[in-house]
């Protein structure tokens, strides 16, 4: 019965997006009024919007014209998550080289292209996809992780125009496909 035990606490932590292993991180603070946990296509398990789009005060971002109070704009929507949570294409893309995001977004973000958007996706790591790939719906692309990000394992969803660039970010929330769980 002790080692059935072990096995099915092993196995907990071998599956990244599951319950199980959905500890808060120590480091995040939650910029919204918004407590609602989250499913998405996007995304393993069920999760919280960290920062949203636009004008926040969170201190990561300089100070902005668009915003009152010296407050910085936030070009995406946070959502925390566990480090190692999986990250799944939930529309057809193509994978594009990030190489140009910089540093905010991590080493190794994620840059799909369509014909009608582009989704910056940043914070991953173990990218199971590279430049050139065609990637379908429900295809595992990444993991979540804490790279680039000071305020612990999130991952940053960044729509902007197709072959924009930042100053091209809209609202990204209806792309998330967000569901909102009753708990
Ligand atoms: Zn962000």
């Amino acid at each position: 019965m002790r080692r059935l035990a072990a096995a099915v606490a092993l196995l907990a932590l071998l599956l990244p997006g599951g319950a199980a292993v959905a500890k808060p991180d120590p480091r995040w603070v939650f910029y919204t009024d918004d407590t609602t946990w989250y499913t998405s296509p996007w995304f393993g398990g069920q999760h919280r919007i960290m920062i949203p789009f636009g004008c926040t005060e969170a201190p990561y971002y300089a100070p902005d014209p668009r915003c009152a109070d010296e407050h910085g704009f936030h070009h995406g929507i946070d959502v925390a998550m566990p480090c190692g949570t999986r990250l799944y294409a939930a529309r057809r893309a193509t994978v594009v080289d990030p190489g140009s995001l910089g540093p905010a977004y991590g080493t190794t973000p994620l840059l799909l292209h369509t014909d009608n958007w582009d989704l910056v996706i940043g914070h991953t790591r173990k990218r199971f996809v590279a430049p050139g790939d065609e990637v379908r719906r429900g295809q595992l692309v990444a993991l979540a992780s804490d790279n680039g990000a000071p305020d612990g394992c999130h991952l940053h969803f960044e729509k902007r125009a197709p072959g924009g660039g930042l100053d091209t970010a809209t609202y990204p929330r209806g792309l998330l496909d967000l569901t909102a769980v009753v708990r």
